[in-house]
């Protein structure tokens, strides 16, 4: 049985959580110049009705007219079970199903009542091609459209996010329990794996254990590299929790005693660096002027060149989303937003440090998701 708050990945905010979506979403298709969008299975559709239908060669497709009219599922008759744990039915949509043989993009196009239409960019183009045939015009995609709507959550959203949050604080305060000297990467991600789904997760999306020279390497995930005392390692781990919403948040830990020197002063610059790029969010800036915070700083204290990548992404339903918090982007926070903020150093074949924390624009500030604290956390070797 499915419920609303069941564990088995069916599980969904309350129903009025996708109609209020739902009004949005068409309200932005018509001041977009739009006829509505046309959602097939994937995480707009998860975003749109709580639905996480599966794909396949016959189509599935949420229409949602910008006229205001009730949207409608169309769905194969044998795969109506699919939509069962979706919103749809207690939503009043009407579900249209249909057979083999029918002309399922004609009906799509009359629900439509138009020719301008904008869809997921999960949709096949299997489905796709013969869409635009039958519309006679080729469809936008909705992701510009749906934008501004996935990109500022909404306090269910939000709450999901806190416990996302919540759950990896407590599978990074249990650290000591698998991170010693004489076990590899490898047997230490195994253990955090298991404790990542242990303190509430769904599944463990991706886990980064890199250490010593490997956590010079962001792209690093784990190795058989034996732990030896004296590394510094970095761990980056998330996962969603339902309804989906996920964490992510790396901590860096020191094996066995406290690095002095140079280490020191470094990763202690890329704590300040991490905390300016935080204390920086607040409605009016914009993205570009978060990943400045923290990047400014490093460069000021001459490690300018070893932060390689971007401040940070959006995060949500998917692990990468918008808002990127990266130069260029000149995108302004609003309150809703949740968001990585993640510098790092990266000092090829020697070590490397990442501090992140998701964090949520509030109405004057930010309230970060995770916790734990940023030191460098020295477990016994
Ligand atoms: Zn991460
Ligand atoms: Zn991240």
């Amino acid at each position: 049985m499915s419920t609303a708050s069941d564990q088995s990945g069916s599980s969904r905010f309350p129903s009025a959580v996708y109609g209020d979506r739902l009004e949005r979403a068409a309200a932005i298709a018509g001041k977009s110049g739009l006829d509505g969008l046309l959602i097939t299975p994937g995480p707009d559709l998860q975003y749109m009705l709580g639905s996480r239908a599966q794909s396949y060669e016959r189509l599935t497709c949420l229409v949602v007219p910008a006229s205001g009219a009730k949207p409608t599922v169309v769905v194969p008759k044998l795969e109506l079970a699919g939509l069962a744990d979706s919103a749809a039915a207690e939503l009043g949509l009407e579900l249209r199903d249909w057979v083999d043989g029918q002309d399922v993009y004609a009906v799509v196009a009359e629900l439509l009542g138009g020719a301008r239409a904008a869809v997921a960019e999960a949709m096949p183009a299997l489905h796709l091609i013969p869409l635009a045939d039958t519309l006679g015009s080729l469809p936008v995609l909705a992701t510009g459209v749906l934008r501004e709507l996935r990109m500022v959550k909404d306090t269910s959203e939000i709450d999901a996010l806190r416990r996302a949050g919540q759950a990896i604080d407590r599978v990074h305060a249990r650290m000591a329990e698998w991170l010693r000297s004489g076990r590899t990467e490898a047997e230490v991600a195994a253990d955090i794996d298991r404790a990542i789904v242990e303190e509430g997760h769904t599944h463990a999306e991706f886990i980064i254990v890199g250490s010593g020279p490997n956590g010079a390497n962001p792209h690093h995930e784990v190795s058989d590299r034996v732990i030896e005392p004296g590394d510094i390692v970095v761990i980056d781990i998330g996962g969603p929790v339902a309804p989906g919403y996920n964490s992510d948040s790396t901590r860096t830990y020191a094996i066995g005693s406290s690095p002095q020197g140079p280490v020191a002063t470094q990763y202690e610059a890329l704590q300040r660096a991490q905390q300016a790029a935080v204390a920086a969010v607040r409605p009016g800036v914009t993205a570009e002027e978060i990943d400045a915070a923290a990047r400014d700083l490093l460069v000021a204290e001459g490690l300018g060149e070893y932060f390689v990548h971007r401040t940070g992404h959006g995060i949500g339903l998917s692990v990468h989303e918008e808002p990127y918090i990266v130069s260029g982007n000149d995108i302004v926070l609003a309150p809703g937003m949740a968001f990585s903020v993640e510098p790092g150093i990266y000092f090829r074949g020697d070590w490397g440090a990442r501090i992140e924390d998701i964090v949520v624009v509030t109405d004057d500030g930010c309230e970060p998701m995770n916790t734990r604290p940023h030191e460098l956390v020295v477990l016994p070797g």
